[in-house]
């Protein structure tokens, strides 16, 4: 039985077997755009959302929720089929809503100062899984409109392409997103980036950099080993090249390790020719990695360094991270080297 958003169109129709083809656009449009529940299609006879609550189960299954910020951050833990455990997040700014979904349950790039790396590699999440995370997301956001989807919870994204790929185009043909309010960020996955540039929606592409020397970004971002800054470089060219998008760089700025003079010149001297946004994330805390975040004095130096040097860079504002749901903070509890706080009960 596939769940309420694996499910095709043809799936769909199959389900609802003799009833008339409009039926199943009544279905199809009641879980994308109106993001109801079979239950709730009142437009369908009773027996119709009867047949689909039992023929459509839902692939995620509520395991803890924790509000942080006022209220303006949630952050979910969800059980999966075969019990895997990915969570999601979602971010209320005065001017948007933001839900950066997970893509992976777990992540085998295995940066060591990210909880989801530290804590290994689960399974891929399905197509309906991922788009699950956005409907859920979006009914918590209501009244307000959730306006952005951003690819950066658990997992590399582009370590599972087509699947994401899949969720792109229903978020943008189904959900009514704009490919402009998409943000997909990778690892920098080389053979990936180069697919991606080719696709015919310009969705937003994040780069997470964090060092821009070999050597140092070998240490951080093991995945560097394989694809060294010279062929992430070049990739990231064809990329703005021929989506005309501005490209973004992330950099989460780790006490004394890449917040030197030295580091902001050589970020400088990547990101200057790409014409890249560069987004500076102070460290956040995680269980397996034992050293800090830049203080926000060095930060603020960090960032003008980089504008005398001409290139553009925002502190990304922190939200979550006392509920754990700061960048790098997402793990599945069951599996991180520590048990991350949490606000609710355990299920387990
Ligand atoms: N795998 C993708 C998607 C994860 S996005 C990627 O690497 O881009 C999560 C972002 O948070 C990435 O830029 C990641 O490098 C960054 N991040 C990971 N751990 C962090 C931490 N402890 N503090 C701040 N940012 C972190």
């Amino acid at each position: 039985m596939p769940t309420r958003y694996d499910a095709t169109p043809e799936q769909l129709a199959g389900i609802l077997g003799d009833e008339p083809a409009y039926r199943s656009r009544q279905a199809w449009d009641g879980l994308h755009r109106r993001l109801q529940r079979p239950d709730e299609m009142t437009d369908l006879p009773v027996e119709l959302r009867q047949r689909l609550t039992d023929s459509l189960p839902p692939a995620l299954t509520e395991r803890d929720r924790t509000v942080a910020d006022d209220g303006e951050t949630v952050k979910w833990l969800f059980e999966l089929d075969g019990g895997a455990r990915v969570e999601t997040v979602l971010m209320a700014y005065p001017d948007r809503v933001t839900a950066c979904v997970s893509s992976q349950a777990g992540c085998a790039m295995n940066c060591q100062f990210c909880a989801t790396g530290q804590a290994g590699f689960t399974r891929q999440l399905t197509t309906g899984e991922i788009v699950e995370q956005v409907a859920v997301a979006a009914r918590a956001a209501l009244p307000r409109r959730l306006s952005r989807v951003v690819f950066m919870g658990m997992g590399e994204p582009l370590a599972n392409y087509d699947r994401v790929w899949a969720t792109i185009r229903r978020l943008h043909g189904d959900m009514g997103f704009s490919a402009r309010h998409l943000t997909v960020s990778t690892v920098g996955l080389v053979p990936g980036i180069r697919r991606f540039a080719g696709e015919d929606l310009p969705v937003n592409l994040a780069v997470s950099l964090h060092a821009a020397n070999d050597a140092l970004r070998d240490e951080l971002v093991p995945i560097n080993r394989r694809y060294p800054l010279g062929q992430l470089a070049e990739v990231c060219a064809h990329y703005v090249e021929t989506s005309g998008r501005r490209l973004s760089l992330e950099w989460a700025l780790i006490d004394g390790i890449n917040d030197r003079p030295s580091d902001a010149a050589e970020l400088a001297a990547f990101a200057r020719p790409l014409r890249a946004h560069v987004n500076l994330i102070p460290l956040n805390p995680t269980p397996g990695y034992l050293v800090r975040g830049t203080p926000p004095g060095a930060v603020r130096s960090f960032r003008a360094q980089l504008d005398a040097l001409g290139v553009n860079a925002t502190v990304r504002i922190t939200r979550g991270s006392e509920i754990a749901a700061a960048c790098g903070q997402l793990a599945d509890p069951q599996r991180s080297p520590v048990t991350v706080r949490r606000g609710g009960p355990d299920p387990a």
